[in-house]
């Protein structure tokens, strides 16, 4: 078994201004060398606080906000994400809409989910991210998809991560997202499971 040498690239930007996405690309893309910079740190780019994502997908979402970032900043690789959470018992919904499903806080939509699906027995959900890709004018977008299945808890539980966090119990776990470590949310997210397959593309075995 040899060990894995990046091949692409070694920095590279993401499209993003969630600092939460943010560590969680760096720490799992810097196990492979490669640096993750953000919109604020450089000059060309720190000016975009919002990225349009108008697409009825996630893919169509992600790849939206990729060549708005592109347009500005095509000189270094970019990647972008677009995630959700997808309720089994509400045909799927919030979906591509989790992040203004309804006006308010993080918490304000939590409460919302828990009184939609309040009563129903079933509570599966789960988390799926579509990462895209783009390394030059050249070459076309790349796709990346994860997705981690769950259940919805009876209340939110546990203060770290964003979101929907205090509420996806994942499978396999008795902890919501919100009580696990940043480092236990890195092996098993949605996004984690994406930019895991990002980083396989990324490298090769030497
Ligand atoms: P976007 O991908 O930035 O458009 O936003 C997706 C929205 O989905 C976030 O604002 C959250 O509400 C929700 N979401 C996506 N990923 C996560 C996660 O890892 N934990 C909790 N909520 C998430």
């Amino acid at each position: 078994m040899g060990s894995w040498v990046v091949v692409q690239t070694n920095t590279l930007l993401f499209a993003t201004n969630n600092h939460h996405k943010l560590e969680e690309a760096r720490s799992i893309l810097a196990a492979v060398g490669v640096d993750v910079l953000s919109l604020s740190d450089l000059e060309e780019t720190k000016h975009i606080s919002d990225i349009p994502e108008t697409g009825s997908t996630f893919e169509g979402n992600a790849q939206q906000k990729l060549d708005f970032v592109w347009q500005q900043y095509a000189k270094l690789p970019v990647m972008a994400d677009d995630s959700g959470l997808e309720v089994t018992a509400l045909d799927n919904q919030p979906g591509v809409r989790s992040k203004r499903w309804v006006a308010g806080s993080d918490n304000d939509r939590v409460a919302y989910l828990l009184q939609k699906i309040e009563g129903n027995s079933d509570r599966t959900a789960q988390f799926v991210t579509s990462l895209c890709y783009r390394e030059s004018e050249e070459q076309s977008v790349l796709f990346f998809t994860g997705v981690v299945k769950g259940i919805i808890a009876e209340k939110p539980r546990g203060k770290n991560g964003f979101g929907y966090d205090p509420v996806f119990i994942p499978h396999g776990y008795n902890n919501t997202f919100a009580e696990l470590s940043q480092s236990s949310k890195n092996t098993l997210s949605h996004r984690a499971l994406a930019f895991h397959a990002l980083v396989k593309h990324l490298t090769k075995e030497v």
